[in-house]
């Protein structure tokens, strides 16, 4: 069993990534991604 999450971009929020996490694990998913908005790599942080 998987949970669905999605990561959104610190800098313009922009919801750039959907991945898979362990339902079990309770600490915020927090990964530097590269998002197309800001053309740049950012801190992506996984939303509800
Ligand atoms: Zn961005």
């Amino acid at each position: 069993m998987r949970k669905k999450v999605i990561l959104v971009c610190e800098d313009c929020l922009a919801r750039n990534y959907q991945v898979q996490i362990q339902p079990q694990s309770t600490s915020r998913l927090v990964l530097k991604k590269y998002c197309s908005t800001c053309k740049k790599h950012t801190i992506h942080k996984q939303t509800k």
